[in-house]
């Protein structure tokens, strides 16, 4: 079956929000789960000349929320420079920092950094447990986050009334749907707070895509089928109103768009004229009520509870 052969309900667009912009997909780790197959040997960046074009898209269409992405996004040489920028315009804007970074030689200054410029953080631990931790994402990775968890609250991130705010992700690490987000907060908030006193703002629970790099790995433990049917028996409609690509484009390392970062990952360019952030720095460009391309793995938004880059949905 082609991935956009498929009884996923059409959906379409509501007004745009948030920009999400995939920035390159090197990282310092290679996680198991990664749906962008990102790794230390990848070489994809976005080009300086994109990056310029990203205040003004974000200014010509009054977006809400630059969401910036990678891999690490915090190696790409501009990624200060466009953080500064778009701040300056006054809109919000959120890192999705993978917390290892932090640790890493050249990055000492880019907790007080993201700090000064009242960045967003919404970072993976996919458990307050060390050994689920560095299973999914490698050995090392769970120390590492607790330390640059440390920093980030030692510059205010996630403690009440600082304004600066510290969102935790989890994901499962086996082929399940994610329990309850308002439960687990809970239990990440106590055990967080008493095994090495972090806090943090919100937890948000995500499902695993069975795309690229966990696609492969359910394949290779012979829980793909399974998985996929979990994911379609729990298909919760009431969801449908709420998924991410309702208000959110994205937009990949050349600047072309996508109505999610998991079409993204599966080459599916929107439908429609505007393919391309060039096409954005039109006044008056309304994405309102345009078809989002759907597949298979939009039961992966709509299972359960749901699951966004925001977490839960319902
Ligand atoms: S840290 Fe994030 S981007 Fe990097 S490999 Fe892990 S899941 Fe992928
Ligand atoms: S995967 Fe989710 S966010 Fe992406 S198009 Fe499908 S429903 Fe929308």
């Amino acid at each position: 079956m082609k991935i956009t052969e498929t009884n996923f309900p059409k959906i379409k667009r509501d007004f745009l929000q948030t920009l999400q912009i995939n920035i390159g997909y090197k990282c310092n780790q290679a996680c198991s789960h990664c749906h962008v197959d990102a790794s230390p040997n990848r070489t994809e960046m976005m080009s300086n000349d994109i990056i310029k074009i990203i205040p003004k898209v974000i200014k010509v269409n009054d977006i809400k929320l630059l969401d910036i992405t990678g891999g690490a996004p915090e190696i790409h040489p501009k990624f200060k420079q466009l953080v500064k920028e778009v701040r300056s315009l006054n809109v919000e804007v959120m890192d999705r920092c993978n917390l290892t970074i932090l640790t890493e030689p050249g990055f000492e200054n880019l907790a007080n950094f993201l700090a000064s410029n009242k960045v967003q953080i919404t970072a993976s631990l996919p458990c307050y447990l060390e050994d689920n931790v560095d299973k999914q994402r490698g050995k090392g990775v769970f120390q590492k986050s607790i330390l640059a968890l440390k920093k980030l609250n030692s510059y205010g991130y996630g403690i009440i009334d600082t304004g600066l705010i510290l969102n935790l992700v989890y994901n499962p690490n086996k082929p399940q749907l994610p329990p309850s987000q308002k439960e687990l907060e809970d239990d990440y908030r106590r055990e967080l707070k008493e095994r090495y006193g972090i806090y943090f703002s919100n937890l948000f629970v995500l499902a695993n895509m069975p795309i690229n790099r966990y696609e492969k790995h359910l394949n290779v433990i012979g829980k793909l089928n399974e998985y996929n049917k979990l994911l379609k028996d729990n298909h919760n409609s009431r969801n449908l109103d709420s998924v991410m690509c309702k208000t959110t484009l994205s937009v990949d390392w050349k600047g072309y768009l996508y109505d999610c970062d998991f079409n993204q990952q599966l080459g599916m360019r929107r439908n429609g004229e505007i393919k391309h952030l060039h096409d954005l720095l039109t006044p008056l460009v309304s994405l309102k009520n345009n078809p989002i391309s759907i597949g298979n793995h939009c039961f992966g938004c709509t299972a359960g509870a749901g699951s966004s880059c925001g977490g839960e949905l319902s």
